[in-house]
């Protein structure tokens, strides 16, 4: 779809430098939202390991970018689904960059089938990278957390991680029991770390993006006709940009949310709002 017929898109304003000195690994970071939070995370100020599994030259020109603002950045091709690629790629972090303060568990996909058509190998591959590719990475950040302990001088937290969600978490949706089922597992992984790591200074997060532009969803937005269907969907008559999910993970990721634990932030343009009742049901 062409930018002239979209309504309103997302406001361009320069990134607060609120993180300036902490390091941040960004899964699934070549891509669509991993893209935006990881650059948006670098233009604050924060060294960045810029995660991917395919697409070497599109994480390259994400390195390129964060380095341009100013910060450090490399990338890591890991797939967070096995167990021995994420304890290399936090172990390279900590090596280049001495620790990570900062997680966003982001990698995710879909593998859409009808119900009684899903094969196992799809119920499988969406819920070992979306669930336990978000497990295994905030296990490894958690012991690199605990490992070095608090450092005031650079966040009010030991570590932070933010959660990809989706509003998935909330909405059934028919088609896709495999990749709503993993967000709704998501939403107790988050809750229940956040529970149990709190007490050591650790802050742990969701975010619930709506319909957001990126490759994932291009059937929803591409033509002006499934543009149009989306926006019924959408109170906020836009379509999200990766841009308003980065902001989000930047605010969640600083200490300007210090007292936010355990809580997914919807960041959906009202999606979640029943849009249906909005004329009487
Ligand atoms: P995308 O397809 O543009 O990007 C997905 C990224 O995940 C890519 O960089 C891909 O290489 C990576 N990835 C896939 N499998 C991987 C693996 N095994 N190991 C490491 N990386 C892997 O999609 P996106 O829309 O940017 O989605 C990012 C996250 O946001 C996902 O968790 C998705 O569920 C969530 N989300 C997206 C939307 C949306 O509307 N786009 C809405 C809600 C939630």
């Amino acid at each position: 779809m062409s930018d002239e017929t979209t309504e309103r898109g997302a406001p361009k304003r320069p990134v607060h430098r609120v993180l300036v000195g902490q390091k941040a690994v960004v899964t699934g970071a070549n891509s669509g939202i991993g893209r935006g939070v990881a650059v948006a995370l670098g233009q604050a100020g924060a060294d960045v390991v810029v995660n991917y599994v395919d697409g070497d030259d599109a994480a390259d020109a994400v390195v390129a970018e964060i380095e341009e603002a100013g910060a450090r950045a490399f990338k890591f091709k890991a797939d967070v689904s096995k167990e021995d690629d994420v304890a290399a790629m936090f172990a390279q972090a900590v090596k280049q960059f001495g620790t990570v303060d900062i997680l966003i568990a982001n990698a995710g996909l879909q593998r859409d089938a009808a119900f009684h058509e899903m094969t196992l190998d799809e119920w499988n591959k969406v819920l070992g990278v979306n669930l336990t590719g978000q497990f295994l990475c905030a296990r490894a950040a958690v012991r690199e957390f605990l490992r070095r302990g608090p450092v005031p001088s650079v966040s009010s937290a030991t570590g932070k991680i933010i959660h990809m969600s989706s509003v998935h978490q909330e909405i059934p949706w028919a088609g896709h029991a495999n990749y709503a089922t993993s967000k709704g597992g998501i939403k107790m992984l988050m809750e229940s770390l956040a529970q149990e790591v709190a007490p050591h200074g650790i802050r742990v997060n969701g975010i619930a993006p709506g319909a957001i532009r990126t490759p994932i969803n291009t059937a929803a937005w591409k033509t002006k006709q499934a543009y149009e269907s989306l926006m019924t969907l959408v109170p906020y008559g836009r379509i999200g940009e990766p841009e308003d999910i980065a902001r989000a993970a930047v605010w969640l990721a600083s200490d300007d949310s210090d007292y936010v634990v355990g809580t997914t932030l919807f960041v959906d343009g009202g999606m979640t709002l029943f849009p249906g009742f909005a004329t009487n049901g």
